[in-house]
């Protein structure tokens, strides 16, 4: 007998904000998850360096839920303190959660990369690939992720609770256009960027001094 299915949203979260929050709490109801795990990585594989430390994302990712219960933080990856694979993640939760369907949360900009991810492929035997609707990306027609999507496709979300791993869900959600990386351009220009990231965020970043220079 399977468990409820668990949400997984890994990320840079160089900060956290509300596009990341608000796809995780639409996609826990949505697809009626037992809970959204927030896995902040350590050092992002396909990616620039992040700005701010682990230990500060992590903090960040923290004080972003704190007030729910259906979004919780791992800090696995920041534990683990290596370069971060989400297989590796993935293997790790499967081994203390052999009943657990995972559904992978990733934006439709991130499916579009799946294909250069350390052992894809695998990805599928561990979980299930939920895609979150984001604007201005289109689902590619030719290629890989096309014959994919072609494959795996389903178009019951709820599918999720009948398989430990191995369907692509497509799902919308509020369309928000944020993005950490403006959010840091606005702190290091001087400008405010108040109301596109959790107060608490916000404060810290202020406290800390996260993203100012000097
Ligand atoms: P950056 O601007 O630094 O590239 P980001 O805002 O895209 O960062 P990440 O931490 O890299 O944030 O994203 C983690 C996951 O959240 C990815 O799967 C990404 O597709 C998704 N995501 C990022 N921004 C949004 C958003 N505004 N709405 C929905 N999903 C988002």
């Amino acid at each position: 007998m399977l468990k409820q299915a668990t949400g997984i949203l890994g990320g840079t979260f160089d900060p956290i904000h509300f596009g990341h929050l608000r796809t995780a709490i639409e996609l826990y109801q949505s697809l009626e998850l037992s809970s959204v795990r927030l896995i902040p990585c350590y050092q992002p594989v396909h990616r620039k360096l992040p700005i701010a430390s682990p230990e500060h994302r992590l903090a960040m990712v923290k004080a972003a839920v704190i007030d729910e219960p259906a979004l919780t933080v791992d800090a696995c990856e920041i534990e683990r303190a290596t370069p971060s694979y989400t297989v590796d993640t993935l293997e790790n939760l499967r081994a203390n959660y052999p009943d657990t369907p995972f559904c992978l949360i990733m934006g439709i900009d991130a499916l579009l990369g799946l294909a250069s991810w350390h052992r894809w492929q695998d990805i599928l035997t561990l979980a299930h690939i939920v895609v979150a609707h984001r604007p201005h990306y289109q689902l590619p027609k030719t290629g890989v992720i096309a014959d994919l999507l072609k494959q795996r496709l389903q178009q019951s979300p709820l599918c999720v609770h009948n398989a430990l791993s191995g369907h692509v869900i497509l799902q919308p959600v509020t369309a928000l256009e944020i993005s950490a990386t403006d959010i840091r351009r606005q702190f290091a220009s001087g400008r405010n960027p108040r109301y596109l990231l959790p107060n608490r965020v916000y404060e810290y970043i202020k406290k800390e001094k996260v993203y100012s220079i000097g």
